[in-house]
Parts: C-alpha cells; sequence; structure tokens
C-alpha cells in the first residue's frame, strides 16, 4: 500500500514523500522472518514485507559443502509444528519440485543444508513479499517505524520485526583495520578462497575454533587433499552434540515458559550446562575426521588432523614461515603454531541492531545494554502498546538454548503473529510431557 507520509529524521523533518506503508514490516529475510511471513498468512491484516541486504536468496552460503547436514528434522521447518496445512512446509516444497520421491530414496537421516537452502530461497519466491538488496542502515520511530536503505527510506511501518541474524565473531588478535589480518580467512569464505588459489594442497593450514563450524573447515580441508591441518579448540576437548531425548526436551515450547520465568543467574548457569546440545559437533562429523585420520594413518603411516583442544589463542603475527598463533594451554604453559593459511571458526555474534539513537533511547535495556525481550518476542519499549517491536533470535539469555536454532522457529513465529493479531491465532500444543522441570 503506498502512502504519503512525512518522514522525521532524527527530529530534523524532512521534506513530504511517498513510501510504502506497511502493517508489519521485517528486516532480515533469514528463516526466522520466512517464517513469520509465511504464518502471518490470513490472520494479519497485510502480508509481512521483509527487506534483506543480499542481492537474492542466500543462506549460510559459503558452508553448504559436501556433507553438510541440518542439525536438526525437516519436521521442524518454517511452518509444520504449528500449521502442518501451511502451503510453505518443506514436504510440499519437495512435492512442487517434484523431488520428494528422489528425496525419500535418498534415505537421508539429516537433510543436507544445500537442500534446506533451496527451500527457503523457494518459500523466499512463493511469497514474493521479499525485498532484496536492500541494506538497512537506520530504523527510526516518527509516529510509525520508518526503514531507511543507503538511498533513504524505502518504507513504513506500524510494527516492526528484526530478524538479523548472526556474523562471524573474530578475536580481536585475528584483526586488522575491518578485515582480518594476513594469512587469515573466515569457515564461511574457505571454499571460495580454495577454489581461487592455484597453489596445489600443500604445507600447514590451521583451524581455529571447536565447533561444528571449525569441525566442517577441517572436513573441506581433508576432502580437497591437505595433509597437514592443526586443529585447535578452545574447550578441552571436541565436544559432540546432545542430540539425546532429555536434551532435546530444552527444544521444547513447556521448557521455553518454563525457562523464561526463572531468576537470571538460574538461567545462566542452565546455558552454561546446556551447551553442548547446541553447540556440539555432529556425530557424523565427528567420525568422519576420525575415519579420515584412521584410514590415512593405514595408508600412509600418517594422519592428516591433529587434533588440539584446551588451546586458546592469545595473540596472531606474521612469522618467517606464515602465520603465527600463540596458545595459552588450558593444562598449562604456552605454545607456538605456525601456517601459510589460518581459518577462522570462532563462533558467531548477533548481527548489530540498525536502530537510531532516538529509537534506542526509547528501549529498555539489561545491564549489557541489550534490549529486554518479553515471552512474546517483543521489546520492552516506550509505544509498545500501539508500535510493537519483536526480535527474532536475540533471546538466548531469556528463552534459552532453542532461540537461536531453527528447532522452535515456527513456534516463535506463531507466538508473533498471535501478539500482532492480539488473539490466539495459532494454538501451541506440547503435550505428554514427561520431566517435572520444577
Ligand atoms: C553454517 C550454519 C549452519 C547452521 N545450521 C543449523 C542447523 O542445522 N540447525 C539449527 O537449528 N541451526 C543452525 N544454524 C543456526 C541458525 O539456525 C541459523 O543461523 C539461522 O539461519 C538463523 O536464522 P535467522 O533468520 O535468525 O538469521 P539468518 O539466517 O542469519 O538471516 C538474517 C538475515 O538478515 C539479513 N540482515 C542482517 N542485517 C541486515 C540489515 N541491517 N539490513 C538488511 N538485511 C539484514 C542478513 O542478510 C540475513 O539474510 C546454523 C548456523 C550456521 C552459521
Amino acid at each position: 500500500m503506498k502512502q504519503s507520509v512525512t518522514v522525521e529524521a532524527g527530529g530534523a523533518r524532512m521534506p513530504e514523500t511517498t513510501t510504502p506503508h506497511h502493517f508489519v514490516a521485517g528486516i532480515g529475510a533469514g528463516p526466522a522472518n520466512l517464517s513469520l511471513a509465511a504464518l502471518a498468512g490470513r490472520h494479519l491484516p497485510e502480508r509481512v514485507v521483509l527487506f534483506d541486504r543480499q542481492s537474492g536468496p542466500s543462506w549460510h552460503s559459503g558452508m553448504l559443502g559436501a556433507d553438510a547436514r541440518l542439525q536438526n528434522s525437516w519436521i521442524k521447518d518454517l511452518v509444520s509444528l504449528v500449521d502442518p496445512c501451511n502451503r510453505l512446509s518443506f514436504l510440499n516444497y519437495l512435492v512442487t519440485t517434484g523431488r520428494i520421491f528422489a528425496f525419500l530414496n535418498a534415505q537421508f537421516t539429516a537433510v543436507p543444508r544445500v537442500e534446506y537452502a533451496r527451500y527457503l530461497a523457494w518459500a523466499a519466491g512463493e511469497l514474493g513479499t521479499v525485498h532484496y538488496g536492500v541494506d538497512v542502515v537506520e530504523v527510526d520511530f516518527t509516529d510509525r517505524f520508518v526503514v531507511r536503505g543507503r538511498n533513504g527510506a524505502v518504507a513504513t511501518a506500524d510494527h516492526l520485526v528484526l530478524g538479523l541474524g548472526t556474523r562471524p565473531r573474530v578475536p580481536e588478535c585475528f584483526r586488522s583495520g575491518t578485515g582480518l589480518i594476513e594469512g587469515a580467512v573466515l569457515a564461511e569464505h574457505l571454499d571460495a578462497h580454495l577454489n581461487r588459489s592455484e597453489a596445489p594442497p600443500a604445507g600447514q593450514v590451521i583451524v581455529v575454533g571447536g565447533g561444528q563450524t571449525g569441525a566442517e573447515a577441517v572436513q573441506c580441508l581433508i576432502r580437497r587433499g591437505y595433509r597437514d591441518i592443526r586443529w585447535l579448540g578452545r574447550r578441552h576437548w571436541f565436544a559432540p552434540l546432545d542430540d539425546s531425548p532429555p536434551a532435546n526436551d530444552f527444544y521444547r515450547p513447556t521448557y521455553q515458559k518454563f525457562f523464561y520465568q526463572l531468576p537470571d543467574e538460574v538461567r545462566r548457569s542452565y546455558l552454561a550446562e546446556q551447551a553442548y546440545t547446541s553447540d556440539g559437533i555432529s556425530l557424523d562429523t565427528l567420525q568422519e575426521i576420525y575415519r579420515a585420520n584412521y584410514e590415512a594413518f593405514l595408508r600412509d603411516g600418517r594422519a592428516p588432523v591433529m587434533l588440539l583442544p584446551g588451546r586458546d589463542v592469545v595473540r596472531a603475527g606474521s612469522t618467517g614461515g606464515g602465520l603465527g598463533l600463540w596458545c595459552e594451554r588450558g593444562s598449562g604453559g604456552r605454545e607456538r603454531h605456525t601456517a601459510g593459511l589460518v581459518v577462522i571458526a570462532t563462533g558467531r555474534e548477533p548481527a548489530p541492531m540498525p536502530l537510531s539513537a532516538a529509537l534506542h533511547e526509547l528501549v529498555e535495556t539489561d545491564n549489557a545494554g541489550e534490549p529486554l525481550i518479553e515471552q512474546d518476542y517483543s521489546v520492552r519499549w516506550k509505544h509498545s502498546t500501539a508500535h510493537k517491536l519483536f526480535l527474532q533470535n536475540r533471546g538466548r539469555f531469556t528463552h534459552g538454548l532453542a532461540d537461536p536454532n531453527l528447532s522452535l522457529l515456527s513456534v516463535r513465529s506463531a507466538m508473533i503473529v498471535n501478539s500482532l493479531a492480539d488473539r490466539e491465532a495459532y494454538t501451541i500444543r506440547d503435550e505428554q510431557v514427561y520431566t517435572m522441570w520444577a
């Protein structure tokens, strides 16, 4: 809907302009906001419009290598846990693209991530409300939200949902200006980097980071023929993902409700204890690395991967032989490793929120400066009764470990739709819980 509105920037009134106005605008078109747009459907007065800085549909495109698999069931798609008849289900995607029989016959135990990325692109196309190539640099508030891209206002909205996702966390010692020090590459750029490089796989490569991304970087190097890979991790072991039934209890709506009402310090200690249910490495990935080592040792008398857990990289700098990493060992003492190439896989952090300073002032924050998130994922802020501002994938400390994952994506979206519609548009049922949490 096009409307003539007056847009103000930080108090200074700009000339009247014609900017599309929406009931709900979403920034980011990753799985979180795609799920919301898919579920909003007939329950809201208008379709949800999304803006994303990427030039087209793309989901962690640098991390879709062979054997990259989803860590959760495909039933936990954009919609099915709350609305299995929704046309944007993964099952409907497989049927309408004609791949259902081939997919079933391939007998995957876990869906290839490249298939999930295709599903998301299909869903975005079906929705038809995603605007790509819009880097939102500021969100302001006048009597409505004003969304600004690099060339000015792109939309105004009554309500806003930020689904900005995460970006790689890079330790200070690997940074140089706005980029990385020479010889270092982000795990998500490793494949492209190796494709560009004309050199045969030779010399030592170090992978820093003991999570799934680090493990997949190691797998990628093994497949490309590297035979001298050092894998450093800060934890004292390369911990597998706990996918057991008690671990998966944490990824149920009932547990989220329980978790939300716990005191802050209890939530934080539980999160630390539950870390491996989310941040551990898939068993398949670990098995593949150990098997590659075993077989290479049988053939060549030498294993390609040296596992170095309990190492904290505290300094990095160029040495005669390449990039040197100084590590503090958890077991005591220091050591140095040097390699021609260092792959950074040191976790992710929330993407920056493009709220204007004036809007940020109106938002209630915690001690760490993070917005306070209500149980329905809305932010506590000055005009929240008339204009809701929601945060997706930013509630790890309030809603638990399911929040940054795909597991309860559709449940979170359903709760946001209910809040926007101001009624129980979706009923979230989670019966037969056998664990008494309190
Ligand atoms: C390699 C990888 C694999 C993963 N695999 C799994 C898995 O198997 N199972 C699981 O449960 N979880 C997984 N996760 C974790 C998580 O589920 C995903 O990161 C998921 O993509 C999060 O969805 P999202 O929509 O919140 O964020 P994202 O997918 O990151 O999407 C955010 C979008 O917002 C856009 N954006 C950000 N800021 C702006 C801005 N200012 N203006 C315009 N656009 C903006 C970005 O371009 C991006 O497209 C994985 C994470 C990674 C990194």
